[in-house]
């Protein structure tokens, strides 16, 4: 009867019952035992049995448990027992190993509480199946390193620490802090990491210090918008110091208009130049920190670093005492970071890591706080989906660096569609198996707002 019933081959269906929840199917294994699993010896006699009870896919909505009378043996040779040899189920657990891959795999977007409810299976073996599963992934996954490595922090209950391939848009790791120790220890593992040119980090000095010491040829690159972000933060203390000798309607008002001050000039529309001039002529110390914040951002269109620190020069003079309070964290970080700021002129990158890394961040803030960080890490590490997968030799076309015009003369773009990579890998790489550059960050986001991680 109903042999097909669990379509696994290696049993054979006795009998099924059905109840309101479950389906228990008994069966018993297709293949004679033909040796002594200890020595291999053919000469061997029964030993009693026992019943083993192993749990199943789950099946139109039921839970599978599936009732295996196990032949016990005794070997003649070496006088040890042995149990019948059951193909397709786990070693380790009461299961079959499909199920065991099913979990693991569900466990990346589901609860453990709807996994065990479905599946009978208790919500700490789904939590053990799910740790195993998460390891063998990170022994088995293997992210190519990248000429340029970028590595930020992520607010998730806590500092963590991203890690990525910043020509390929994609994230390698998710560290479980930002120390100094953790982020060496994550460098020092890494297997060609002599491959890795430069590292573009947030101001943080444990990235540094952690650099400079695994890899010490690496150039650290501060990016622009971890700077600029900074002249943006003046205006604003400006702009709050500002409220207190407001009436509670230009409170409002001014609150408003936030959005506007820290536009850039040339991006305000006619209606938004006119909110702005409101507040900067009727208010000296808002207009000039927006005067300052405009004038630093215009450091950044320098052609190189000599030229950004002659106009950094001029900038700092420039402040002065009545909002020097407001950007002196951005003037303290200048001085600290300089050559790493200056670096930035010489060895650019393009914004679309940036732009893409606060993207993730803004969505990761609502998916973060139902999971504990390993269930997030696996989350964003191993989603099959978001893989950046190079199979193929690439076209000729896609060898070659994209030049922008008017982005510096440094400046490389980088492809950032699926599928493509970074040209600097292929470049006299005659391989042709399949490279995996890490989960793409654009792809991430999307997944995550669609609710489908
Ligand atoms: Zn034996």
């Amino acid at each position: 009867m109903q042999t097909d019933f669990l379509n696994l081959p290696a049993f054979r269906v006795i009998k099924v019952d059905e109840s309101l929840h479950d389906y228990h199917v008994t069966s018993e294994p297709v293949a004679v035992q033909t040796a002594c699993t200890s020595c291999g010896s053919e000469n061997f006699g029964k030993w009693g049995s026992r019943e083993q009870l192993v749990k199943d896919l789950p099946l139109h909505g039921k839970r599978v448990g599936i009732s295996i009378d196990t032949k016990r043996y005794r070997c003649n040779d070496c006088g040890k027992t042995f149990f019948h040899s059951l193909p397709a189920v786990s070693q380790k657990r009461q299961m079959t190993e499909r199920l065991v891959h099913w979990i693991g795999q569900q466990a990346m977007k589901r609860t453990f509480l709807s996994l065990a409810e479905e599946t009978g299976v208790d919500e700490k073996t789904i939590r053990n199946i799910f740790r195993d599963y998460v390891s063998e992934l990170t022994e088995t996954v293997r992210f190519e390193l990248p000429k340029w490595l970028g590595i930020d922090a992520i607010h998730l209950t806590q500092y963590r620490c991203v890690i990525a391939n910043i020509e390929n848009n994609t994230i390698i790791e998710l560290l479980h802090d930002r120390n100094m120790e953790t982020v060496i220890e994550y460098l020092s593992q890494l297997e060609c990491k002599e491959k890795i040119q430069y590292v573009a980090m947030g101001m943080w000095w444990p990235y540094r210090d952690a650099v400079n010491r695994v890899i010490p040829k690496a150039i650290v690159v501060i990016d622009e918008c971890h700077v600029v972000r900074m002249a943006n933060d003046a205006v604003e203390k400006v702009r709050k110091n500002l409220r207190q000798s407001l009436t509670p309607k230009q409170c409002r008002a001014l609150k408003h208009d936030r959005i506007v001050l820290q536009k850039r000039k040339s991006q305000l529309t006619d209606q938004e130049s006119l909110m702005l001039s409101g507040w900067v002529e009727n208010y000296p110390e808002l207009g000039l920190a927006y005067r300052l914040k405009e004038d630093f951002f215009k450091i950044y269109d320098s052609q190189s670093s000599e030229e950004a620190l002659a106009r950094y020069a001029a900038w700092e003079i420039s402040v002065t005492e009545e909002v020097r309070d407001a950007f002196l964290d951005l003037i303290k970080a200048w001085r600290q970071w300089q050559p790493y700021i200056l670096a930035y002129f010489d060895h650019r990158i393009t914004n679309v890591y940036t732009e893409s890394l606060n993207s993730l961040i803004r969505v990761l803030d609502s998916l973060g706080r139902g999971y504990s960080f390993e269930a997030l890490r696996a989350k964003l590490l191993f989603c099959e989906g978001a893989y950046k997968i190079n199979q193929m030799r690439p076209a000729f076309e896609q060898r070659t660096p994209v030049f922008r015009p008017g982005l510096g003369r440094n400046m490389v773009g980088f492809t950032s569609l699926v599928g493509t990579s970074c040209y600097q890998d292929l470049i006299g790489d005659d391989s042709e198996e399949s490279k995996n550059y890490g989960a793409d960050i654009a792809i991430l986001t999307r997944m995550i707002e669609c609710g489908e991680i």
